[in-house]
């Protein structure tokens, strides 16, 4: 909640003296919103409330020390908005050795959902009038747009852990329910066209608090790198009948070289065209257009599949900074022909996106697919799934 939603620059945006006014007159602080760049044809949210958020990274050199300190942690509940979603498991409770009386009287959670404090979107469920821009004072080369929606945070733990693998296999569990009930949640929102479930771990990945957890974003705009993906799998769809996403599944385990796992429900592989290194998707064997309608026992696969591919990949590269993103058909998205399929893509923050990659947006990736599929696959096969 007090975390990118991606990097962004520690300065405010400019804003023009009027918008300046509006916006500081405005009861709750300054609103989001989203500008139109004309020449590289991308949308910009800017979010200037978030500039105050506090990081952890930063404030404390070696990292949250106690308990006490985190407001994600049990017993520090009062310090964020209260929760949206949370689920219980009492099994887990034995795993507090060290709980206080005062703790004790605090209604118990597993896994809790928040509004992000300092969100990057505004959220719908807040009662008031989106900032209009008239077109004529703006005029065509300065485009903007209110953005708005809803940013929540997922926290995964009760307890301070840092990474996904301290979890309980339940409450890992609990924590794929809470983004497919979320997603639920706001895809049945008219006004909501996006909905993105990210993680970041580490701070070269953007995060700002260590405490495991993950974000999500929804919003009233399908960006033009989603609209991309699914305008090219419409057209495979148009052109063959069949799925892209299936297509290429159907393909890698045919030349079976970057495979690392695979089960009855699920697949995870490093895509043959990774524009990232060591970029592991996640994703189902059978077609599937939307993660949040997956059924009770793929969602627990689906789980189990991204656990391990995280500790294979704290095993290769300990300490590393990565994130998660998941990509499901965007409400926004008109899918008549059924072309998109959902996937995760996991990828640790081993390469800085430097000047070639920012201007041209082409990567340049300097770990093949096959040596990086290669590498998980030697400790996949060290591993003993069954007691993931
Ligand atoms: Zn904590
Ligand atoms: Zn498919």
């Amino acid at each position: 909640m007090f975390e990118t939603a991606h990097e962004q620059p520690n300065s405010a945006p400019a804003v023009s003296p009027s918008q300046s006014t509006e916006q500081s007159s405005h009861p709750s602080g300054p609103l989001s919103q989203s500008r139109f760049d004309p020449i590289s044809g991308n949308w910009t949210i800017f979010a200037p409330q978030r500039s105050e958020r506090p990081d952890d990274y930063i404030d404390s050199v070696s990292k949250i020390k106690t308990d006490v300190q985190c407001p994600f942690c049990r017993g520090n509940e009062s310090v964020t908005p209260e929760a949206v979603w949370s689920k219980h498991i009492p099994e887990t409770d034995r795993l507090f050795s060290n709980i206080s009386c005062a703790e004790e009287e605090i209604e118990p959670w597993s896994v809790r959902v928040v509004p992000n404090k300092y969100p990057a979107v505004e959220s719908l469920s807040q009662d008031r009038t989106p900032l209009q821009f008239p077109a004529s004072s703006m005029g065509d080369l300065f485009q903007a747009e209110p953005i708005y929606g809803g940013h929540e945070v997922i926290i995964e733990t009760p307890r301070h852990f840092h990474s996904l693998t301290e979890l309980d296999i339940a409450e890992i569990d609990l924590v794929f329910q809470a983004y497919r009930d979320r997603i639920r949640h706001y895809r049945a929102m008219e006004e909501i066209r996006y909905i993105n479930v990210f993680k970041n771990v580490g701070h070269d990945a953007g995060a700002s608090l260590s405490h495991s957890h993950s974000q999500l974003v929804a919003v009233n705009r399908v960006p033009r790198a989603i609209e991309t993906m699914a305008e090219r799998m419409k057209r495979h769809r148009a052109k063959t009948g069949c799925c892209l996403r299936c297509d290429i599944i159907r393909a890698e385990r045919k030349s079976n070289e970057r495979i690392i796992a695979a089960d009855r429900d699920c697949i995870a592989y490093c895509p043959f065209a990774s524009n990232l290194p060591m970029l592991v998707r996640i994703t189902t064997l059978e077609h599937q257009a939307c993660f949040e309608d997956l059924g009770d026992r793929t969602l627990e696969s689906v789980s189990r599949m991204v656990l391990r591919v995280v500790s294979w990949l704290e095993k290769i590269r300990p300490g590393a900074a990565y994130n998660f993103c998941l990509n499901t058909r965007p409400p926004g998205i008109d899918d008549p022909s059924d072309a998109f399929h959902w996937s995760i893509d996991i990828f640790p923050r081993i390469t800085q996106i430097a000047g070639f990659e920012w201007t041209s947006g082409c990567m340049i990736n300097p770990v093949l697919p096959e040596a990086a599929a290669r590498l998980f696959s030697k400790c996949a096969a060290a591993s003993n799934p069954r007691r993931m």
